[in-house]
């Protein structure tokens, strides 16, 4: 499959619907290999971590924008395989999710099982960790200033 396809039509399907839903019931995904691991100070909860805003990666931003909006919270996910349990435990109504274009994929599945419109963010460097994004088009897409 070609996975950089797949989710750009996804989005281009999704993204309405994705803004359509009210901030306050939205939540955000990223993944664990943004956080800059050897100044992290995010607190751990078992499959995921919360920033604590240090300032050291791009995260702290991306939480700041989500709490400005309202968002319901900002996940740092250890994995794909949790996207599952968090949306058991928090009942989005709609999810922004950073990740690789697999994970992505992946993502996007599990969530059209659900029927949770999901917008798909990719890194713009993927790897196991010291991963990046374009951060100002992130911000917007949370901000819905989408143009
Ligand atoms: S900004 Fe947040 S996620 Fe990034 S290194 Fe600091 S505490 Fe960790």
């Amino acid at each position: 499959m070609d996975y950089k396809k797949f989710t750009a039509s996804k989005n281009n399907k999704n993204l309405k619907r994705f803004l359509s839903v009210p901030a306050d019931k939205r939540i955000i995904f990223v993944p664990q290999c943004l956080r800059n691991v050897k100044k992290c100070k995010a607190e751990e909860f078992g499959s995921f971590y919360i920033c604590a805003g240090c300032g050291a990666c791009k995260i702290a931003a991306i939480q700041k924008a989500a709490t400005d909006k309202g968002y319901i919270a900002v996940r740092i996910l250890k994995g794909g395989s949790t996207v599952k349990k968090a949306v058991r435990d928090l009942r989005p109504k709609a999810i922004l999710g950073v990740a690789c274009y697999f994970e992505g994929a992946q993502g996007i599945k599990e969530c059209e099982k659900r029927n949770i419109p999901v917008y798909f963010y990719p890194l713009s460097r993927d790897g196991c960790e010291n991963t990046d994004l374009k951060l100002p088009a992130l911000l917007k897409i949370i901000k819905g200033e989408t143009g």
